[in-house]
């Protein structure tokens, strides 16, 4: 492949042009230590904010040549710490910190190909190649993760049922090891390391490098469209018309009311890349901050409430309308740090598929359980995922349908609406995403992971998280 970028896009970051020979740098490493160690408790935590570990040391990685360094302990990777989970987290342990892994290698403006260090932010990644008429082929509701953590979770987004995960445009990526290995694996090339890698929770090694295949805009612009639905048995036919019509689709659903009449209404926002012959921008608005810490949580039951009723009477159904693709792709990066609205306590997300037909009443009940239960849920999303066959042997994204909830974290009452719902998707034959999990028990795990057995055997024998500990006991 011929990297091409434009001197505009070279000031964006340092442009190395080759993969590194293993063999000179690791010397290299050896003689000058070229892994920086901020070798310091730190208070690296989990989007969510729970739970807080006090017993991990941080080391920034900074050159993708280096091998890992010898340690006493477990490692695991630390992305951008988006998910709202301990993947991420090692109480007792190591955090290897990606971020500063994040050099451009090559980029392909003709054909969309581009490789990249593992700790890129894909918000970065946008601002480089927009410009250029490229855009991810699948991108969560957030822009401020890493390259490495979107491969480690196999992130999903409003897309999954065309474009299926994001691993599925992963075209190569490269893997170190403990035991100083640097593995280059593909859907054809070590198709075993790679299905193991991709959505294996960084417990495979440290990615490194990934080749990425983009997608192809012409505009910045979303064509848009939004309809209301009064209730579930209105969302499932408006859903899957939007989803035959639509290449990204998701739907804000309120959990405050039990009525059947009244039961999962929300609103359901459609969109298209538009088509344009203008300029082509990336767009970086200045984001609000929260700037304080809140004492409580802000986010409750009375003003939930107030919330959701004001959001579903002022979100009506729309005409075709237009959107730039950041407040359509990544409303909640408007504000910095939203998270801390949740108070020092933080909060969890509950995030499952369910498999048809199975699903249609499992989200019923659990709707119903969840505005019973006096917890107030902020974000609820439902979204219908494609048939395409998961790409990563513990890939969460499958055919069925994915409702997230975020709750408060108001202790053990919170966990035990938790626990209830487990036993829901436990009968529906779903499963819990681990990204967004910090309390799974393991039987949960277990039920809806059925390759666990297979993705043991390329475990490193170094790498641990809370998550892995606590699921495979
Ligand atoms: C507002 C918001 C919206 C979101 N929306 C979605 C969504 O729509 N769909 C979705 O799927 N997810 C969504 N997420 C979750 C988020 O996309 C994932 O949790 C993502 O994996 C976080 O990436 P990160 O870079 O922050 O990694 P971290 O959270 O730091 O780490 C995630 C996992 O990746 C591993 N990892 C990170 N880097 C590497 C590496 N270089 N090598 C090996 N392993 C590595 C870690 O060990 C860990 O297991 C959302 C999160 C937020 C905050």
């Amino acid at each position: 492949m011929t990297p091409i970028l434009s001197p505009a896009a070279a000031s964006v970051r340092d442009v190395l042009l080759e993969l590194c020979d293993g063999a000179k740098s690791e010397i290299a490493h050896r003689q000058t230590g070229l892994h920086d160690p901020c070798v310091k408790r730190s208070p690296y935590t989990a989007w969510n904010r729970w739970p807080v570990l006090k017993d991990q040391t941080v080391l920034a990685l900074t050159d993708r040549c280096a091998r890992l360094p010898d340690l006493p302990r477990s490692f695991i990777a630390y992305g951008n710490g988006r998910s709202y989970s301990d993947v991420c987290l090692n109480d007792g342990g190591f955090l290897l910190d990606t971020r500063r892994l994040d050099k451009y290698v090559s980029f392909d403006r003709e054909t969309g190909r581009l490789i990249c260090e593992a700790g890129v932010l894909l918000s970065d990644m946008l601002d480089l190649i927009v410009p250029h008429g490229w855009f991810l082929p699948v991108t969560p509701g957030t822009r401020e993760i890493t390259v490495g953590g979107a491969i480690a979770n196999d992130v999903h987004g409003k897309n999954h049922h065309g474009a299926g995960s994001f691993s599925a445009h992963v075209l190569s990526l490269g893997l170190r090891r403990s035991d100083g290995s640097l593995r280059t694996c593909s859907p054809t090339r070590d198709p075993g390391w790679f299905a193991a890698t991709v959505g294996g929770l960084g417990l495979t090694g440290i990615i490194i490098w990934a080749e990425i295949q983009l997608l192809r805009i012409t505009s910045p612009m979303m064509t848009v469209q939004a309809h209301r639905f009064r209730n579930l048995e209105e969302f499932w036919p408006v859903n899957a018309k939007a989803s035959a019509e639509w290449p990204y689709t998701v739907a804000w659903v309120d959990c405050m009311s039990a009525k059947r009449e009244r039961l999962g209404r929300g609103v359901l926002f459609c969109g298209r890349h538009a088509n344009g012959t203008g300029p082509l921008a990336a767009r970086r608005g200045k984001p609000m901050r929260i700037g304080v810490d809140p004492p409580v949580s802000l986010i409750n039951y009375a003003t939930v409430r107030v919330f959701n009723t004001f959001y579903y009477r002022t979100h009506g159904s729309t005409g075709i309308g237009s959107s730039h693709y950041v407040p359509f792709f990544y409303p909640l990066d408007g504000v910095q740090d939203w998270n801390r609205l949740y108070g020092p306590r933080g909060f969890f997300q509950y995030q499952c598929v369910l498999p048809f037909p199975q699903a249609v009443t499992a989200v019923a009940t659990m709707l119903e359980r969840v505005a019973r239960s006096g917890e107030a849920s902020f974000l609820a999303v439902l979204k219908t995922f494609g048939d395409l066959p998961p790409v990563g042997m513990l890939s969460f994204p499958r055919p069925g349908v994915t409702l997230a909830v975020d709750f408060p974290n108001r202790g053990d009452q919170t966990l035990g609406l938790m626990r209830s719902l487990d036993d829901i998707v436990l009968d529906a034959g779903g499963a819990l995403y681990p990204a967004k999990d910090a309390r799974m028990p393991a039987r949960l795990f277990r039920a809806g992971y059925s390759r666990i057995e297979e993705f043991s055997r390329y475990v490193d024998p170094k790498a641990s998280s809370g998550f892995w500990r606590r699921v495979s006991t």
